[in-house]
C-alpha cells in the first residue's frame, strides 16, 4: 500500500516522500511528479494532458521557397508568368548567402529581382527579441510568424561548432510537466518554410559574426526548441531535406549535423528510420522504468521505455548513427544512481556503443518541485554509467540567464506583455 499523500495547498507544501517500489536503497527519498499539479492548474489533483490533435492554422502562411522542391520553386515562378529557371538562382542566393533581399541580387534581371523575391521569399519570421548570454556566444531570438504566433531558437557557438536550436510547432502538445513549453500546450504546427527561416537567418548571423568570437559557419541544427517534430512529421521531413541537400535544393549541411529530439512517438521513429535521411536521434528518455517516466513523460503511456529503446537502436542499425538519450536530471526524482545502473543496463542489453547518454542539470521553472540535482548526486549518475560502458557527455546549459530553457522566453515575455496591459 502505498502512504497517503499529503493534502496540496499550494508550491509552498513540502514536497512528499515516497519510496519508489523497484530498485531504491531503504530510506531514499523519491519525489515524484504527481506530488505537485501542473503549472496553472486548477484543481489539486490536475494532470497534465497529452493531446495529439493540432489545432488548425489561422489562415496559410504565405508561399515560400522553402516549402517546395527544386521543381515545384520553377513551376511556381512560371504560374506566376516568370521564367522558372530563376528558380535556380533565388535557391542559391537563399541558401548559400542566407538573403531575401532583392538588392543583393545583382545577378537576377533589375526588372525581375524584385518580383521574384515577392513571389518566392516574403518575410515569415518577425524578430521580437535578441537576447545575448555567455559572453556573446548565445543568442536567443523570440519570432513573430504572419498570424502572431511566436516561437524561439537558440544559437550557441561552441570551440568546434556553432549550432543553432529551431522550434517545429509553436507550443506542444505531449504536456511534459518539467518543460515551459509543455504548459502552454499546442497552438499550431510550423510550416517547413518558418522552421527553415529560422535556420537562415542564424547562418547569416554568424557568417556576419554575430556572435562572439567572429564569423563562424552554421554546422548543427538541433530540433530541440519548442514543440515535438514528430508530431508536425511531414513539415519537419520537408526541413530536413532543405538542411541537408546541396544547393540550390537546400543549405547543404552534414546529417551527422542535424538532430532531431523527440519524446518518444516510436511509429515515427521507424518511420524516420526509412527515409534514407542519417540524421542523428535524440530521445528523451528522462527515466528508464516506466513506473516513473509514466508521470514524468505523458507519451509513455502510449509507448513505453522498452518498446522506446527497442525503436531507438534498430534506428541505430537503420542509420549507423548513434543516438542520443537525453536525461534531465531532476532532484530526487530520477537522479538516484539506481537508475543510471538501470539505463545502462538497458541500453547494455541492446547492443554496445549504438546510445550515448546526455545528462541535462534541468533548467528549473522557479517554485517548483522541479529542481536539478546536487552536483555530487550528478557526478555519481554520470560515473555509474561510464563505469557500466556508456559513453555520457553532461550538456552544457546555455543561455541559462535569458531563460534558456525551451518555451521559457516565449512565456516571460508574454508575461510582461500582460503585466503592462494590465
Ligand atoms: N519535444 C522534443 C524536443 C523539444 S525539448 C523532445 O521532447 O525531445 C528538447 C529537450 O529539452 C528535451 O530533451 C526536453 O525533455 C528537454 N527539456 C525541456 N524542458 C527542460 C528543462 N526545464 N530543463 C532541461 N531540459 C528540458
Amino acid at each position: 500500500m502505498s502512504p497517503a499523500r499529503p493534502p496540496r495547498t499550494g508550491r509552498t507544501q513540502p514536497v512528499a516522500i515516497r519510496r519508489a517500489p523497484a530498485g531504491p536503497r531503504p530510506g531514499e527519498v523519491q519525489v515524484f511528479p504527481t506530488d505537485q499539479p501542473p503549472e496553472g492548474a486548477t484543481s489539486p489533483d490536475a494532470r497534465p494532458r497529452l493531446s495529439f490533435a493540432v489545432p488548425p492554422a489561422r489562415g496559410k502562411a504565405p508561399r515560400h521557397l522553402a516549402d517546395l522542391d527544386l521543381a515545384g520553386r520553377k513551376a511556381a515562378l512560371k504560374d506566376s508568368g516568370l521564367p522558372g529557371f530563376r528558380a535556380d538562382q533565388l535557391s542559391r542566393h537563399y541558401f548559400t548567402h542566407h538573403t531575401r533581399d532583392a538588392a543583393e541580387m545583382t545577378d537576377l534581371p533589375a526588372g525581375q529581382r524584385e518580383q521574384l523575391c515577392a513571389e518566392l521569399l516574403p518575410e515569415l519570421i518577425h524578430e521580437v527579441r535578441a537576447l545575448r548570454a555567455d559572453g556573446g556566444r548565445t543568442i536567443k531570438h523570440l519570432w513573430e510568424l504572419h498570424d502572431g504566433v511566436r516561437v524561439e531558437s537558440v544559437l550557441m557557438r561552441y570551440k568546434d561548432r556553432t549550432t543553432l536550436c529551431v522550434s517545429s510547432q509553436a507550443g506542444c502538445g505531449m504536456a511534459c510537466p518539467f518543460c515551459a513549453t509543455g504548459q502552454m500546450g499546442l497552438t499550431r504546427n510550423l510550416s517547413t518554410a518558418e522552421i527553415i527561416e529560422q535556420v537562415r537567418h542564424a547562418a547569416r548571423l554568424s557568417a556576419e559574426g554575430g556572435l562572439a568570437g567572429g564569423p563562424a559557419r552554421l554546422s548543427n541544427v538541433v530540433f530541440m526548441g519548442m514543440g515535438e517534430p514528430m508530431v508536425n512529421y511531414r513539415s519537419v521531413v520537408a526541413a530536413l531535406h532543405r538542411l541537408i541537400d546541396p544547393a540550390p535544393q537546400g543549405f547543404g549541411l552534414s546529417a551527422r549535423g542535424v538532430t532531431v529530439s523527440t519524446v518518444g512517438l516510436v511509429p515515427l521513429i521507424r518511420k524516420l528510420a526509412g527515409e534514407g535521411l542519417p540524421v542523428t536521434l535524440a530521445v528523451s528518455l528522462h527515466a528508464p522504468d516506466d513506473e516513473l517516466r509514466d508521470e514524468l513523460i505523458p507519451v509513455n503511456s502510449k509507448w513505453k521505455v522498452g518498446e522506446l529503446l527497442d525503436a531507438a537502436h534498430d534506428y541505430f542499425r537503420a542509420t549507423g548513427r548513434r543516438v542520443s538519450i537525453e536525461y534531465a536530471l531532476i532532484k530526487d526524482m530520477n537522479d538516484h544512481a539506481w537508475r543510471a545502473q538501470m539505463l545502462a543496463d538497458e541500453l547494455n542489453r541492446r547492443g554496445s556503443g549504438w546510445a550515448h547518454v546526455n545528462p541535462i542539470p534541468l533548467n528549473p521553472t522557479p517554485g517548483s518541485i522541479w529542481t536539478c540535482s546536487e552536483p555530487g548526486v550528478q557526478d555519481t549518475f554520470v560515473d555509474t554509467l561510464r563505469r557500466a560502458g556508456i559513453t555520457t557527455t553532461v550538456r552544457d546549459t546555455r543561455g541559462s540567464d535569458i531563460d534558456g530553457a525551451c518555451g521559457q522566453l516565449a512565456t516571460e515575455v508574454l508575461n510582461q506583455e500582460k503585466a503592462k496591459r494590465r
